[in-house]
């Protein structure tokens, strides 16, 4: 496009005088992108303020200083060990050079050479000293001092000048932009032009006003805002199927499950009915604590695509829980039911393909391996993903495009803070599931040295005798780590020995088979103590298991210790969560205390956010997601909350984005959008 006018900025780095593809390259892995652009949104970390001339008599440590001088004496060191040590006078005073290798711009010099030079005082050998300063140049070459420097990330084999020099060759490229911005907010805020915000941030000639950024940081919300809204309104004006039913599969199923649903269940129920009803594509997240009781709803959901005459899908992050979701549906259901897993043996996976692609089960269940490209639905209207945050985005949207744009149902017991539901997960309505089945008994949770172990097994023999399921759960942080591996398996050796007959093992690198074998035998109660790696901890449904004991617990995150602890106290009967931990200190015993004094998922949720970081705890890491560039959660989240409103408005009054402000705002979101692969437009 020869009159783009953002042609220069979406061109490769190459495009930039002095800019070759090795300097490129370099450029490219500090900033993220391959584009001009990618550069001007390449953000500094702080600022230099290198306004300060002091003369050398007034040069105080502590600061940073500009100073130009003479250079009096030159000390060359006697032994390597020893710095260059060079004596600068000005008139008034004395001060020091300092250098500990020698240093190209100072070895051959001469006494009587005019320096202008600029770094960080220090105090060395009892006089004011620059110690390897930033700027050192000729006396002539002063103006290369800027007054503000901003001081990026860098990356190796890349110096600060270099960014410098490209960032300044990019600056000059920048044209004026129409504003995307609400005319009346801008003016409100006092906030700076498009291009006068980036000049402000990456070449200041005065200290960079606070409300740049701010701009920027807005643009980068409302455009991201933008795009949501975009996409919500393109998924809305999509026709989608109306799923109707008149409630007999329903009612048959809800009768074999043998219980009323909670006020929550139905009114979460009532939203996704509201949405299956509708002529468009639903996307709705079904947030729910462990244990709220999200699997009834599902299948509810499901029943209503088949009463409507289609198919219904519900997809789970691993076979054990794909296979226990099979169980659930299938002794519900009063339709046939598929499942469809990784581990399957060639002629099952070839029977259960045709079930599906016949229409003969209207329902199927299964890990991804049920949206791989060569399985073909009849009909598939309904897709529910169980413990969503676990798949990637990419997985996220391909499982929507199966189909003739299904419905999608997403299952979370991860609360997703306020702002990540605003922004990556911003395409979805959200309902909440609140309270959990009555009848439920707090699980009472204690804490154990791991000395304590004698106790502990002694009393788990009380509780075998009695009648008890018991989960032991140790440690397995990668599914490779072989010595937590023997510990799993040397455990289950011990405590086989000690309750003969009585206990089973499962973990992620059993054969399928074997594994399930080992939970059916649990579930079904003649091995009545499990020892089981972390594979149970989403999901697994064994309503008379009443007690957990969890080994070396500090090495486990608190939301992932709620998830495991999720799965006792699902029936009536009393239930005791042993969290054992081993020399962790004080530390881990206050983190474990949070969870002996608390069962809300959300408050422990935010507890090992705040300790771990928040990326972990959501898996948002993981999946790929970019983070903003300007814009930081949640100090921003005011600005995102008015991008929000902004984006609608706009949209309301100039759904095609052909007013001005409108075809502005077109030019925000290629600015914004994805980070360049070099592409130019
Ligand atoms: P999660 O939301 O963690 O997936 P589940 O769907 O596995 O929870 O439900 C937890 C347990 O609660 C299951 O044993 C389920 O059968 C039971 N349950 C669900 N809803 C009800 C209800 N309304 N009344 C009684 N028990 C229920
Ligand atoms: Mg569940």
């Amino acid at each position: 496009m020869a009159n783009d006018p953002l042609a220069p900025l979406l061109a490769p780095l190459t495009d930039l005088p002095g800019i070759a593809e090795k300097l490129a390259r370099l450029l490219a892995r500090a900033i993220g992108g391959t584009r001009v652009i990618d550069l001007l949104l390449h953000l500094p970390e702080h600022h230099i303020d290198r306004r300060a001339h002091p003369s050398l008599a007034d040069l105080r440590p502590g600061g940073v200083a500009t100073v130009i001088a003479e250079l009096v004496r030159l000390e060359r060191p006697e032994t390597a060990r020893q710095p260059w040590r060079l004596t600068l006078g000005d008139g008034s005073g004395f001060a020091d050079l300092v250098f500990f290798r020698p240093h190209a711009r100072i070895t051959g010099l001469a006494p009587g050479t005019r320096l202008a030079i600029s770094g960080a005082v220090t105090l060395s050998a009892g006089r004011p000293a620059f110690v390897h300063p930033e700027h050192l140049h000729p006396a002539a070459r002063a103006a290369l001092i800027p007054a503000i420097e901003p001081v990026w990330p860098l990356t190796t084999g890349l110096a600060a000048w270099q960014i410098r020099k490209a960032m300044t060759a990019a600056l000059a490229r920048l044209p004026a932009f129409s504003e995307w911005i609400d005319p009346e907010l801008r003016r409100r805020r006092g906030w700076p032009e498009f291009a006068a915000a980036l000049r402000a941030w990456q070449a200041p000639e005065t200290p960079p006003d606070p409300l740049a950024r701010q701009r920027l940081a807005y643009d980068e919300l409302f455009a991201d805002q933008l795009r949501l809204a975009l996409l919500r309104a393109r998924r809305r004006a999509r026709p989608g199927r109306a799923l109707t039913g008149d409630g007999h599969l329903r009612a048959r199923a809800l009768a074999a499950f043998g219980h009323e649903l909670t006020a929550g269940q139905r009114a979460a129920l009532a939203e996704i009915d509201a949405d299956l009803a509708a002529p468009r594509p639903m996307r709705r997240l079904l947030q729910g604590d462990v244990g709220s009781g999200k699997t009834i709803l599902a299948l509810l959901a499901m029943l209503r695509a088949v009463e409507a005459g289609a198919q219904a899908a519900l997809m789970a992050p691993t076979e054990i829980l794909a296979r226990q979701h099979f169980r659930t549906l299938a002794a519900l259901a009063p339709v046939p039911v598929a499942i469809l897993t990784g581990g399957m043996s060639a002629s099952a996976r070839r029977e259960t393909l045709a079930m599906i692609a016949g229409g003969a089960a209207p329902l199927a269940v299964g890990t991804h391996a049920l949206f791989q490209r060569e399985v073909a639905f009849r009909d598939l209207a309904l897709a529910v993903i169980d413990e969503q945050h676990r798949f990637g985005v990419g997985q996220r949207s391909e499982f929507g495009a199966k189909g003739r744009q299904p419905d999608v149902l997403m299952m979370t017991a991860t609360p997703i803070p306020r702002t990540l539901l605003l922004t990556q997960w911003g395409e979805m309505e959200v309902s909440r599931l609140a309270g959990k089945p009555a009848g439920r008994q707090p699980v009472k949770t204690t804490l154990h040295a791991a000395i304590q172990l004698p106790a502990v097994i002694a009393a788990l023999a009380r509780a075998l005798a009695s009648g008890a399921r018991i989960y032991w759960i140790c440690p397995l942080v990668a599914e490779t780590e072989a010595s937590d591996l023997a510990a799993a398996e040397e455990r289950f050796t011990r405590l086989a020995e000690r309750f003969p007959g009585q206990v089973a093992l499962a973990h992620g690198r059993q054969k399928p088979a074997e594994r399930e074998a080992a939970l059916a035998a649990f579930a079904g109660g003649e091995k009545p103590l499990l020892v089981a790696t972390t594979v149970v901890e989403v999901g697994v449904d064994v309503p008379s298991a009443t007690v957990m004991v969890v080994e070396h617990a500090e090495r486990f995150g608190l939301a992932q210790l709620h998830q495991l602890r999720g799965r006792i106290g699902r029936g009536a009967a009393p239930s005791f969560c042993l969290l054992m931990h081993g020399d962790g200190g004080e530390a881990a015993e206050t983190r474990l205390a949070m969870l002996r004094d608390t069962e809300d998922g959300f408050a422990i949720a935010n507890a090992d956010f705040r300790l771990r970081g928040g990326g972990d705890a959501l898996g948002t890491r993981q999946s790929g997601e970019p983070g903003f560039r300007l814009a930081a959660l949640p100090r921003d989240e005011a600005l995102l909350r008015i991008a929000k409103s902004d984006a609608a408005v706009l949209l309301a009054r100039d759904p095609d984005l052909a007013g001005e402000r409108g075809r502005a705002a077109r030019l925000a979101l290629r600015l914004f959008g994805a980070r360049g692969r070099g592409e130019s437009g």
